[in-house]
């Protein structure tokens, strides 16, 4: 049985948490939730579920919760609630699945209590990679990968040194915008939100279906790639794959292949991370090859969609770079999403606010969390 606080409970990657949970319930036991905003459903999951204490960031939201849940359970709030979760002494391992930046100081602070961590938030990793992989070494636990391209190459390494691996090979649907034929560049203006929105292959947040449009999202997983797997950005390759079937790849020295195939369905890679290094049965995930037909494969149209340079140079020059870009990339897709800026502008403000960046190397935390707030700034204007 694995003790397990999931921060972010009522996310998309939240959700498909619970519902793992609800699938092993002699494995995983859901000891603390967390939430940003939505009280009724942490409600209903706090319900269901019976984790001792939760936490939601609106401290009225706790108050209220307290009261419809009586003395049984604890209602934390805000940042604080967060970190008290996520060094609660009885939990084995922490998932993070909360939006944006926030999930950094809880990473951290359950790395340094000795506690697994699962990470969803890639941001994470993107901001101060290097920062939480030195704690966990040093603290000696795992940092595991629920973004499903990571988890594939993590299953496909299984513990070989990066010294064994030629590439990696971070698989992209390609986003709704793929066709050139249908989307041309000259075409993206007119690119609406709506439409942004519609990605073909997964079901998923608001803030990583449009990362996903521009690409932005497969800039993200390299950079959280080269730290996560300790290689550098020259090793972390790209190949578009409509059908989204192969979640990744891991080429070794020797020119052999692997990879990891299934259905799309985010239910897996996160019952992995929670089970590892145990597979747990489950009827959840079925893949029919007669069914699936043709899986193709193609280069990565880096000039309709130059958020993949840009991601790449942020990973080869590292320092506060990429937590620029990443913070850049946020509040331009607010800005595209409340229809402030147009789709190419999205891209196009990130390589703008990197260009004005004066990097620092080798940053510590409040250099990158500095980085981070100038970088907002510096984006909205
Ligand atoms: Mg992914």
């Amino acid at each position: 049985m694995k003790n397990v606080v999931l921060l972010g409970s009522t996310g998309s990657i939240g959700t498909s948490t619970v519902k793992v949970a609800e699938d092993l319930p002699g494995q995983i036991r859901l000891i603390a939730l967390a939430a940003g905003g939505n009280a009724e459903l942490l409600l209903e999951q706090t319900r269901k579920h019976q984790p001792g204490i939760i936490s939601i960031n609106d401290p009225a939201k706790a108050k209220d919760l307290q009261a419809k849940l009586g003395n049984s359970v604890k209602v934390l709030c805000g940042n604080e609630g967060l970190l008290q979760l996520a060094t609660l002494p009885e939990a084995d391992i922490v998932l993070i699945a909360i939006v944006g930046t926030a999930g950094l100081q809880p990473a951290l602070a359950a790395i340094r209590a000795g506690k697994d961590i699962a990470v969803a938030s890639k941001e994470i990793l993107v901001m101060a990679g290097e920062i939480v992989m030195n704690e966990a070494r040093k603290h000696g636990v795992r940092v595991l990968a629920v973004d499903s391209e990571h988890s594939a190459i993590f299953q496909c390494l299984d513990g070989k040194p990066t010294s064994s691996v030629r590439q990696l090979l971070l698989t992209a649907s390609g986003g709704p915008f793929r066709d050139k034929s249908l989307w041309p560049k000259e075409k993206f203006a007119e690119i609406t939100v709506e439409r942004a929105l519609k990605h073909p292959s997964w079901v998923m947040g608001r803030k990583i279906t449009i990362d996903s449009a521009t690409l932005f999202n497969k800039g993200l997983e390299m950079i959280e790639a080269r730290w996560l797997f300790d290689i550098e950005m020259a090793r972390v390759g790209v190949v578009v794959h409509p059908q989204s079937i192969v979640h990744s790849m891991v080429e070794f020295v020797d020119g052999s292949l692997l990879a990891q195939l299934s259905t799309p369905d985010m239910c897996l890679p996160i019952q992995y991370a929670l089970t590892y290094p145990e597979r747990a049965a489950s009827d959840r995930v079925q893949t029919n090859f007669p069914k699936l037909g043709t899986l193709t494969f193609e280069e990565p149209d880096v000039d309709r969609f130059p958020a993949i340079q840009l991601a790449r140079r942020a990973g080869e020059i590292g320092g506060t770079l990429p937590a620029v870009l990443n913070a850049a990339n946020e509040v331009a897709v607010e800005a595209f999403v409340n229809r402030k800026i147009n789709f190419p502008q999205i891209t196009e403000t990130v390589r703008r606010v990197m260009d004005a960046h004066v990097i620092v190397a080798q940053p510590t935390l409040e250099q990158i969390l500095a980085a981070d707030a100038w970088a907002r700034v510096a984006a909205a204007k």
